[in-house]
């Protein structure tokens, strides 16, 4: 037998690798204005027929090309952009595969003009699915102007699957919208079937969010800025009275490209929440500005998913960023920070050493048996959320805690040495809602069900990235039936699932059978726990595996800690705080909410003046 193995032909895998790049007329739009972007333009005119189906042109005045590199770009893989690997780590420019233009001419009629300002004549270059029908001298502007004609004029099947004309027009100005928005400096006109329909002239990032959002957004914006050593953070968000039932506008940018980012919306929606209710959204334009090598923007052009470095601690920084401009705004009662609710968020400084403040912890302590008699043992409490510290009790004598601690808090616990400082501070609950303390500084209260949720976040966050989740077999299996979406969310966090201890089997028709629950969780609704936990992974959205095991540790965390309206025992409080302050990051919920404010002595003293 022959080989059967050969190479396509170049205009193949162009049309091929065409389909990754090139999905609608709206993926033409943006290639081409970044590429105009790109080349510096000031000035980019976007004319468009029949939804980008007969023509989208381009005409920008950046610096052109000479004719041999009006030749080469459309050649795959050739940019001007990327020599060295290294290259692909640094870049702030846009598109930078080399493939746009190769994928445009590959799937539509193609004509590009282009003149450098140090050229006396401009080239003019036709091409039909890939293949170059002629070149020639013209005379032409300074920059560059390309038509693109008859889009999938060769690839029937994508041509079919475009959606209605209204669709590719709103997939077009979507496009235009997140690219305006990140360069106002730059004049975008557009001409739609000859109507002028958008004008944009050169201005600041303000006007340019009024210019795209409508006047009326003007007088809700509120500006942030903040800038850190992991990120700048710049924007606009709107003032809370503002915040609209249904969609609003809300943009993230990172190194002038539009993200999407779940997790940092809930950051920003977490400094509203105290001031819109749950079905309300804010309008917000923020912008990140990071180190290109801390952000891993995903390869492919057409994503918008990005991963930052340090994410967690991003998110910090922005909720009290958003937060704090509220307050300043005076959207927030002052009362939420003079009560120390903002704790300053360390920036890491690698060159300086921090010191740990150490928490000394008696390593045989157990609050469950106390050396107080017998008779105390016997009131030992019986409550069921007991067991859902069971193992956990080893953790809590960590000894050190993370910097980000008011130091003043571990004061009062160390200075006595040892076991002593576990039975002297006193702790009162009150309204079944929070722990009361006195520490060093003043009076502090915790809140229960938060400090909970921030220990268990961090013991299924560490049994689901170590796998040591421990399973208990159910006697009695239950079903749970899902959509098929949900079953799709399910199948991407099953292993990480299994890793907490659950077990399941998929019984077909999205139906699934648990066998197994993780074995601390025994008396809890398996099903609404793993439904609430499918909901959560769907809602973020992500596949970024970090991401999926905090969210998942979350929303067990969420579930199973006990709630407000619980009345703890002193020995149930005792474990609580100290189980609370062997965590990395006692102060805040993983989702960032605050779990501790110390009221000081001179705040007491002065109110009872
Ligand atoms: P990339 O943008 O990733 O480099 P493209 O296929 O989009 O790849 O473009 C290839 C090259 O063509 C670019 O690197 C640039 O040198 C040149 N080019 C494309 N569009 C323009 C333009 N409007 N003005 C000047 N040069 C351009
Ligand atoms: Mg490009």
């Amino acid at each position: 037998m022959s080989d059967i193995i050969h190479l396509l032909p170049d205009s193949i895998a162009n049309q091929i690798a065409a389909g990754e790049v090139i999905q609608r007329p709206a993926s033409v739009v943006k290639e081409l204005v970044e590429n105009s972007l790109d080349a510096e333009a000031k000035h980019i005119h976007i004319i468009i027929k029949d939804a980008g189906r007969t023509l989208i042109q381009i005409i920008d005045d950046g610096k052109g090309m000479s004719a041999t590199d009006a030749r080469m770009a459309f050649e795959r893989h050739a940019t001007s952009k990327i020599k060295t690997a290294d290259d692909l780590f640094s870049l702030y420019t846009r598109g930078f595969r080399g493939e746009a233009l190769a994928s445009v001419a590959a799937i539509a009629h193609v004509e590009l003009k282009t003149r450098r300002v140090e050229d006396e004549v401009g080239t003019l270059l036709k091409i039909i699915g890939s293949k170059v029908e002629s070149q020639e001298t013209v005379s032409c502007a300074v920059g560059t102007t390309i038509s693109v004609k008859n889009i999938f004029f060769n690839v029937p099947a994508r041509r079919k699957f475009l959606k209605s004309n209204e669709t590719e027009r709103r997939n077009i100005f979507t496009e235009i919208e997140r690219i305006a928005m990140v360069n106002p400096d730059i004049e975008f006109t557009v001409i739609e079937n000859d109507i002028q329909t958008l004008h944009l002239p050169a201005t600041n990032l303000r006007q340019r969010i009024v210019q795209m959002q409508g006047k009326s957004i003007n007088q809700q914006l509120i500006e942030i800025n903040e800038e850190t050593t992991l990120a700048k953070i710049h924007g606009y968000i709107s003032t809370p009275q503002f915040a609209k039932k249904g969609r609003a506008n809300q943009f993230f940018f990172a190194n002038n490209r539009y993200i999407r980012h779940p997790y940092f919306h809930k950051a920003v929606m977490t400094a509203y929440e105290p001031l819109i209710s749950a079905t309300e959204n804010p309008n917000y334009f923020i912008y990140f500005e990071v180190e290109p090598d801390t952000i891993d923007v995903n390869i492919h052009p057409t994503k918008t998913e990005v991963k930052f470095e340090n994410e967690r601690t991003l998110w910090q920084i922005l909720m009290v960023t958003v937060k704090e401009s509220l307050g300043k705004f005076n959207a927030i009662p002052s009362i939420d920070f003079d009560t120390a609710d903002a704790p300053d968020i360390p920036i890491f400084d690698p060159s300086k050493s921090t010191s740990m403040p150490k928490v000394s912890i008696n390593p045989n302590y157990n609050p469950f048996q106390t050396s107080q008699g017998d008779s105390y043992k016997a009131t030992k409490p019986k409550l069921d959320w007991e067991q859902l510290y069971k193992g956990f009790e080893n953790e809590a004598k960590t000894s050190s805690v993370s910097p980000d601690v008011d130091a003043d808090l571990f004061q009062t616990y160390s200075e006595n040495g040892d076991s002593s400082f576990l039975a002297s501070p006193e702790h009162y609950q009150y309204k079944q809602k929070y722990i009361l303390t006195s520490v060093k500084s003043g009076l502090m209260i915790i809140d229960q069900h938060r400090a909970h949720v921030r220990i268990l976040f961090d013991k299924y966050l560490s049994q689901v990235t170590n796998r040591k989740g421990i399973s208990q077999r159910v006697l009695f299996p239950e079903m749970i039936e899902l959509t098929s979406a949900e079953t799709s969310s399910l199948s991407e966090i099953m292993e990480d699932m299994e890793a907490l201890g659950f077990e399941l089997s998929d019984l077909g028709n999205n139906t699934f059978a648990i066998h197994g629950i993780p074995s601390e969780l025994q008396n809890i609704d398996a099903v609404a726990l793993i439904r609430s936990t499918i909901d959560k992974n769907m809602e973020t959205g992500s596949n970024v595996q970090e991401q999926v095991h905090e969210s998942l540790a979350l929303s067990m965390a969420n579930f199973t800690a006990i709630p407000v309206g619980k009345s703890l025992s002193e020995e149930e409080m005792l474990l609580m705080v100290n189980q609370l302050f062997a965590c990395q990051s006692p102060n805040y919920t993983p989702d960032g909410k605050s779990v501790i404010t110390v009221i000081s002595d001179e705040e007491m003293d002065k109110k009872l003046k």
